[in-house]
């Protein structure tokens, strides 16, 4: 079986989620539904509703159930058609919804260059502003409640797409002072095609799907049951494993120190414990994946969702790294399942590379 490091591709389903969205299969109900199966499916997505509440400290009321991330991205960055200024290591999902925004520029450790962004905030003005909590290459975490404060200063609306941070670090949407927040459960140990939009209170929420009055009228469709109940049993899990999480950092620092001539990504930013990326000088990434998946480990260069294109990733041509660098990029990301011993393996195998 192969090992499996990529979990910040999809992560692997922690047995508890799998209970549930099998338990649920087994019913058969519509949540619009009046009758009893109809409200015993509108239960599951209520509880579902105020798990996923408790992971970002906000209220149930304010959380929309959509098929993942890149429909909550897209609903928020195309929904407001003023001003939008978002940092060029965003998800495509938030980048190609907006090919006319401004960029942030991001320091040579991808974090938020926070001087660049208070300037464009007064020059431009804009309507809203779009940075992550966590990069999903990369794993560094961005300093949100400044961004948030300094949004709110400026009179901007603040959208943090936080699909890598639920599960790894704690979550405080109020606090951080966002007015909307993206999460998508198959990156935490929960099912694939169930996502959240978090809104906070009084601010209007833009409609991409429109048709049924499912989500008190903001997200038309009939609800994903399964996957939301598995969505709300991956939250209340993760929210109880996040301090034992953070052990992942040894095995994490392990790997770095691997070899001597692995430049770190991010290395003097704050990360998040599971996720490494790294060059090897002169080596070509997709050479390296398909030597590392013969050996039987599944890793990712750059981001999974451009991985198969050669293109350089855009987050690391941000952060300045040269293009022989960026060609020789991989991306590490641990999850809740891995052992040292496999750690011991895959290192036996980096160091053939
Ligand atoms: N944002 C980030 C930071 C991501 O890593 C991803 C998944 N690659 C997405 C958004 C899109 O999420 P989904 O797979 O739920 O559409």
């Amino acid at each position: 079986m192969a090992i499996y490091l990529d979990h910040n591709a999809t992560s692997i389903l922690k047995p508890a989620v799998i209970d549930t969205v099998v338990a649920v299969l087994h019913e058969c109900g519509n949540a619009s539904s009046l009758h009893s199966a109809g409200r015993a499916a509108r239960r599951h997505i209520e509880d579902a509703r105020a798990d996923v509440a408790a992971l970002v400290a906000y209220k149930p009321a304010n959380i929309v159930f959509t098929s993942g991330a890149t429909e909550t991205n897209t609903m928020i960055v195309r929904g407001h058609s003023g001003t939008v200024l978002l940092s060029g290591i965003e998800h495509p999902s938030v980048i190609e919804t907006q090919p006319a925004a401004l960029h942030i520029p991001v320091t040579a450790d991808g974090l938020i260059d926070l001087a660049a962004l208070e300037n464009l905030l007064a020059e431009h003005r804009p309507q809203l502003v779009a940075v992550m909590a966590v990069n999903n290459e990369t794993g560094v975490i961005q300093p949100v409640s400044e961004i948030g404060r300094l949004c709110r200063k400026a009179g901007a609306l603040f959208h943090c797409d936080a699909v890598q941070a639920a599960g790894k670090i704690a979550i405080d949407f109020d606090g951080w002072g966002c007015d909307f927040m993206s999460l998508s459960a198959h990156k935490f140990g929960g099912p694939q095609g169930a996502g959240a939009l978090v809104f906070r209170s009084q601010t209007p929420v833009p409609r991409l799907l429109t048709g049924g009055g499912q989500e008190r009228r903001q997200r038309a469709g009939t609800e994903n049951v399964a996957a939301i109940a598995g969505f709300g049993t991956a939250a209340r899990v993760a929210v109880s494993d996040l301090p034992a999480y953070q052990a992942l950092c040894i095995l994490r620092d392990r790997i770095e120190a691997a070899r001597p001539d692995m430049t770190i990504h991010g290395r003097g930013a704050p990360r998040v414990a599971n996720t490494s990326c790294f060059s090897l000088p002169d080596r070509n990434a997709q050479t390296m994946l398909m030597q590392l998946d013969l050996d039987g480990f599944c890793v990712s260069s750059g981001a999974a969702c451009s991985s198969g294109s050669i293109k350089p990733s855009h987050v690391l041509e941000a952060m300045g790294v040269s293009r022989d660098l960026c060609t020789g990029a991989l991306r590490v990301s641990l999850g809740w399942n891995n052992t040292g011993e496999e750690i011991n393996h895959f290192i036996e195998s980096l160091r053939t590379l």
